[in-house]
């Protein structure tokens, strides 16, 4: 894998294991080193992390669906028990 392009800035790989904190030791100095002085890659990782924030969201929202339906469910019997009560009444 190549950190860095033609164009001597960092390669999106190496962006995107950096902004996973999985580039390996020896190459991850050189990246900090290299986004302390480029503009332009300080961007472009900012853009890979937000990126990859979202993509954490997303897989966290998806292991909740069964967690936030068994709560929907409760608070629909609630309301049930709640119309039925006042139906009494
Ligand atoms: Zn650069």
């Amino acid at each position: 894998m190549q950190i860095f392009t033609q164009t001597k800035h960092i390669s999106d790989d190496a962006m995107g294991l950096h902004a996973m904190n999985d580039l390996p030791k020896s190459r991850h100095s050189r990246v900090v080193e290299h986004l302390s002085c480029c503009n332009r890659c300080r961007r472009e990782f900012k853009k890979v992390q937000e990126f990859i924030a979202v993509l954490r969201m997303a897989a966290k929202a998806d292991s909740s669906v069964p967690q936030s339906h068994s709560c929907s469910s409760t608070r629909t019997s609630r309301v049930r028990y709640w119309t039925k009560s006042s139906a009494i009444n």
